[in-house]
């Protein structure tokens, strides 16, 4: 029996983010289409090669993409909504990018949700793909649209890659995940079905034509709940593809196939991809129910993580079954949510870059499993000596395990969850010691981060502008902040987080127990990258992390200024964390540290401090029945981060999101005294479910879409808030901007926070 490996898709961005400052060359008018399609091309041999260097079998073709691969989809298919269609009806680069970005192309904030752009014609929304950090564009349906073939890119690219001397498996996004990730406008998507397999279909007789045996066809659905119309689909569909002369490797990842097993197993394909890290439990009834004649893809290296496997704890698992049948190795998704290479990783501690694995080293773990089952373990003595000596070092390092932490955990009891009363009676001591007027004003922490903040941080970061200039620019910025927003009138202010290049990093780099990388990138959408921190040890705080720039502020102001955290639960969710301990104890320990914090920051005098989960939802597990834990545990972190302080004290979180709905009773447990939350776009609709739960604290619905460079006006703030008032009580109302406005320039947010302040001065009068 013969093992082989595949790699599902490896990261398109290049290993210096080439792709990245080819498309923003391209975008800025500095290069040609042709420049661009250039360097693309370049950076797929280079992918090729590499990844045929490193022993793969299988390699895949169309995974890279200039922006998205579910844009890419929609482009296939011709799912181009008819305002960005050209007269000529071309679907060109231009209208990719219009698709992708908008006409004319503006920031947006990192909320990790859809984002409305302005000017020209808006971009397609943008949502995370299933429950990585990873956002794809949403393709839209309307009733009555026609579609049509549309890109061949992807026989394009195994045309390419055939012409280099790479024999490739292309990837394909399936029919019914695609369906499933539209937006239909007053149409079900399903009903696109039978159209959308007939081009499908189209699509895999021309791979068959061009020479491919094989496709990968992605289902990531299969390991969700699916309803009844997505597995009536998912049956016709296969039923209808498997006929036109490519073999079909049905691909899932991000979770088990569970309930929907012996489903998949009844459909008419050749292969069959299961993530076996995910769901390891899976195993077994594969092993049982899977027929001979279907070829198996075990996805045992991790990738939606860093750390680098126990290889020789894997052959004990691998080589009974590679006795008895054929084996594809993989890892368990594609590799585009891992950086690319540790080897380019010069800065980190030595003993903890022995337990990671990026792309590259994930390929060649692959390679070693491949040849110890193939010819044996003693042919790769070496590197699974190697490997069980990492891994042994992972189990006792000094630098994970610190006893002070475990202990500090073993003694959390249920009172520290607890605020010392109630919500009515919190609020009066509250309401008592801030004196803050009907319809208190605030913001959500950030102020812009103009290129002059942006350059100081960067020129700081390289050695070029030192420590004591470098704060002294931070304490000017902070300082203008503070008496503009005394000028402007608003209540409850902020410092405005200049020192923070990024939310999660931040915290990040001054607990113990994270890493940082250097060229550890990871693509977020289109051109734009993320280094997530590398969660690797016990977390402690060693010294306070933000009272300074908390109390420089308020030494400035008789208005209250809030103290401004990041949550425990979205610090988890945005970094790479420990596969050694459940998220559950991860995210404890980095609860505690924030308890420290917010303790320090009260000690300090900070009467009110805010504590964002921008990141809560979207940790919520794919299937259902998992919700409730993840809820339990989330919303006790937040609760042992924040429940240190006396009544007085005033808790805030922020979320920025707009679906509570089926999460309003964790909302209501986080106990938080205020919540600001987004709802500009929604024209306050999800207010009635807070109403109908009888939410008993304060709640600042955003008026202010931030997430548009458009200046919102006084009458449209009071109406908003008008509606608000029509859900809840007056006095639990606060005005404010839905998210933090450090992608808006100073332009855009002075007169938007001025209008919202007048709003405010309207309501009171009003009221
Ligand atoms: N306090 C953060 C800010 O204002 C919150 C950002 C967020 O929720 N994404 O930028
Ligand atoms: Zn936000």
């Amino acid at each position: 029996m013969t093992v082989t490996i595949a790699t599902l898709g490896f990261p398109r961005i290049g290993p210096r983010r080439e792709l990245k400052f080819a498309l923003e060359r391209y975008w800025s008018g500095k290069s040609s289409e042709a420049d661009l399609l250039e360097s693309a091309a370049g950076l797929r041999t280079a992918a090729w090669a590499r990844q045929r260097a490193l022993g793969t079998d299988w390699l895949p073709s169309n995974d890279f993409s200039l922006y998205d691969h579910v844009l890419d989809t929609s482009m296939m298919l011709g799912a181009i909504p008819e305002r960005y269609a050209s007269a000529d009806g071309d679907a060109t680069l231009a209208t990719y990018f219009a698709m992708a970005r908008g006409s004319t192309g503006d920031g947006a904030a990192d909320c990790g949700h859809a984002h409305t752009r302005g000017g020209g014609e808006t971009a397609l929304e943008m949502t995370k793909w299933f429950d990585t950090n990873y956002h794809y564009m949403v393709p839209e349906l309307v009733a009555g649209q026609r579609l049509a073939l549309g890109s061949a890119k992807i026989v394009e690219d195994y045309r390419e890659a055939k012409a280099q001397g790479f024999e490739t498996r292309p990837v394909l996004l399936g029919p019914v995940t695609w369906l499933s990730l539209v937006k239909g406008r007053d149409v079900d998507p399903f009903d696109f079905l039978d159209q959308v397999v007939g081009l499908y279909g189209a699509v895999l007789s021309q791979l068959s034509a061009a020479g491919a045996e094989w496709v990968q066809i992605d289902e990531p659905c299969l390991v969700l709940d699916l309803s009844y119309r997505q597995r009536h689909a998912i049956a016709q569909a296969y039923a209808r593809l498997s006929r036109y002369g490519v073999k079909l490797m049905l691909t899932t990842y991000f979770g088990g196939l569970e309930d929907n097993l012996p489903f998949a197993l009844t459909l008419p394909v050749a292969g069959l991809h299961v993530d076996l890290v995910r769901a390891p439990e899976q195993l077994g009834a594969v092993l049982a129910e899977a027929p001979k004649s279907l070829l198996l893809s075990l996805g045992v290296i991790d990738g939606r993580n860093i750390w680098r496997a126990d290889l020789p704890a894997l052959l004990d698992l691998l080589e009974p079954i590679a006795a008895t049948r054929d084996l594809i190795l993989a890892p368990s998704c594609s590799l585009l949510h891992t950086p690319i290479d540790l080897a380019l990783e010069t800065g980190l501690d030595p003993e903890v870059a022995q337990w990671l694995a990026f792309a590259v080293q994930k390929i060649e773990e692959l390679g070693i499993l491949k040849r110890a089952l193939n010819d044996g373990r003693d042919s790769v003595a070496k590197p699974l000596a190697a490997s069980a000596r990492a891994a042994a070092n992972r189990r006792t390092s000094r630098l994970i395990h610190d006893a002070a932490v475990a202990a500090r955990i073993a003694a959390v009891t249920p009172d520290l969850l607890q605020r010392r009363s109630a919500h009515a009676p919190r609020r009066a001591e509250q309401q008592a010691r801030l004196a803050l007027p009907l319809f208190p004003t605030t913001t959500i922490g950030s102020f812009p981060q103009t290129a002059e903040v942006r350059q100081a941080r960067s020129q700081h970061g390289k050695g070029l502008l030192d420590d004591a200039a470098y704060d002294a620019f931070l304490r000017e910025e902070t300082e203008r902040a503070i008496r503009w927003q005394e000028d402007v009138g608003l209540d409850m202010l902020v410092h405005g987080e200049f020192e923070r290049n990024d939310m999660v990093q931040y915290f990040g780099e001054q607990l113990a127990g994270f890493a940082f990388t250097r060229q550890g990138w990871v693509q977020s959408y289109g051109s734009r990258c993320v280094r997530p921190p590398i969660l690797y040890g016990d977390v402690s705080r060693p010294k306070p992390m933000t009272v300074d720039w908390w109390r420089f502020a308020q030494e400035l102001t008789i208005r209250p200024v809030k103290g401004m955290l990041t949550g425990p639960v979205t610090i988890l969710n945005w970094s790479f964390v420990r596969d050694d301990q459940p998220r559950s104890a991860s995210c404890r320990q980095i609860a505690l540290a924030i308890r420290d914090e917010v303790a320090d920051l009260e000690a300090a005098g900070a009467k009110a401090i805010q504590i964002d989960e921008a990141a809560l939802r979207e940790g919520l597990p794919l299937r259902r029945k998992d919700w409730q834990h993840y809820l339990d545990w989330a919303v006790e972190c937040f609760r042992l981060s924040a429940a240190g302080v006396a009544d007085a004290t005033q808790i805030h979180t922020h979320m920025c999101y707009s679906e509570f709905n089926d999460i309003l009773t964790s909302i209501g447990a986080m106990d938080a005294d205020v919540i600001s939350i987004e709802t500009a776009r929604s024209q306050m609709e999800l207010l009635a479910g807070f109403a109908s739960y009888r939410y008993p604290a304060d709640i600042g619905p955003g008026v202010y879409d931030i997430h548009a460079p458009r200046v919102p006006g006084i009458d449209e703030m009071v109406d908003l808030m008008r509606l608000a008032r029509t859900h809840l009580d007056a006095d639990q109302l606060w005005v404010n901007p839905d998210c933090g406005l450090k992608t808006r320039n100073w332009a855009e947010v002075r007169p938007a926070i001025e209008a919202m302040v007048a709003a405010a001065r309207q309501l009171r009068a009003e009221a």
